[in-house]
């Protein structure tokens, strides 16, 4: 199976813009190529393009190849140049299945390309044959975001299979939360299926969320197309420093990661102790959803007391359920001790 029938017939034919960088790509003494300031400060050249040296780190650390890797400028930026790379605007479409991360409607909105919606179902899983149901030839992309935000949950093993295989387009894992998962990510399925993407970013359990730095893994076929449409320069030098230092001190990373995961149980257990909290979301990820009485007197009594959650009660599914972020030890306690606070007074 090859992806590029799936692929806009202008992508097809683009000749990318081709930077200094580019066109020689070995190590020279003098650089006068760029016209950049020669006066050197570690960032008065341009970053590696392809950012060939993150690349191998990344490569290493997941067992893949760095052909199989595109970076970008936050995930956000993978989830955008694969609607413009599939998806013809005022003709093709989206799917996704709400309640879902937002940038994928609003990425598609802003390249005029349509959304088809396919809720999930009530335990929030993936209806497979209402999704394979509900696509045509015009749904390029399927977006599956799993574990899923605001939800917290996995989707289970044979429908992301399932759909990865038998969805006619491009499927897109979103693995923003997979390393707070017990579950294994889909990244050894690239192999396997060419039309596979599997975003990361190193927004979440890596702690760099301020440097925007996405990955997505997929065949080299949409690796190509993803460097060809890219801006040559979208990942800063600043960036890739940081990404490939905290590469080096995986130690802390993983310290951190079992941290956040040890603390979102304890905090769902305080959680469930409260009489105005329904229920809390079984979670793979470093949030919970939380269904309570009122939610918004409630989010608005947190505020008061300095607190800031993410109010999900109009969310399709997620009816008066806020979404909180695992915080430090401490930060949780606090928000435990507020929330003692609003049982007194409503008693
Ligand atoms: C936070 C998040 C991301 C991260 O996006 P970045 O642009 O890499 O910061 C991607 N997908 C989902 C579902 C998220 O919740």
């Amino acid at each position: 199976m090859t992806i590029q029938k799936y692929v806009r017939q202008n992508i097809r034919d683009l000749k990318p813009y081709s930077s200094a960088r580019d066109e020689f790509d070995g190590r020279a003494e003098i650089y006068l190529d760029a016209n950049e300031n020669p006066f050197e400060s570690g960032l008065n050249r341009y970053p590696d393009p392809l950012q060939k040296e993150l690349k191998s780190g990344i490569a290493e650390l997941k067992s893949i190849k760095p052909q199989n890797i595109f970076l970008g400028n936050g995930s956000d930026e993978a989830i955008d140049l694969l609607i413009r790379i599939f998806c013809e605007p005022g003709r093709d479409e989206i799917v996704v299945l709400p309640p879902t991360y937002g940038m994928y409607s609003v990425c598609a909105a802003i390249s005029n390309v349509s959304v088809r919606e396919v809720p999930l179902k009530k335990d929030f899983q993936p209806d497979a044959d209402a999704i394979l149901e509900a696509s045509s030839p015009a749904s390029k992309i399927l977006f599956l975001c799993s574990p899923n935000n605001p939800t917290g949950n996995h989707f289970k093993r044979q429908s992301l299979l399932k759909l990865i295989a038998e969805f006619d387009g491009i499927v897109v894992v979103d693995e923003a939360y997979i390393d707070f998962s017990e579950k294994e990510s889909c990244l050894n399925w690239i192999d396997k299926y060419p039309n596979l993407v599997v975003l990361q970013t190193f927004s979440k359990a890596w702690g760099l969320a301020g440097i925007r730095l996405g990955m997505a893994f997929a065949s080299e076929e949409i690796i190509r197309h993803l460097n060809k449409v890219k801006p040559p320069y979208n990942v800063n030098v600043l960036s890739q420093n940081a990404a490939l230092s905290a590469l080096n001190k995986i130690e802390d990373f993983q310290k951190e990661v079992a941290e956040i995961i040890q603390q979102r149980e304890s905090l769902k257990e305080t959680l469930m102790t409260f009489d105005f909290v329904q229920g809390v979301f079984p979670s793979s990820a470093n949030f919970l959803l939380t269904k309570v009485l009122e939610p918004k007197p409630l989010f608005q009594f947190l505020i008061e007391k300095n607190i800031i959650v993410r109010n999900r009660s109009k969310v399709l599914l997620c009816e008066n359920c806020l979404r909180i972020s695992v915080g430090t030890a401490i930060e949780n306690q606090q928000l435990l001790e507020a929330l003692k606070l609003f049982t007194i007074s409503k008693l």
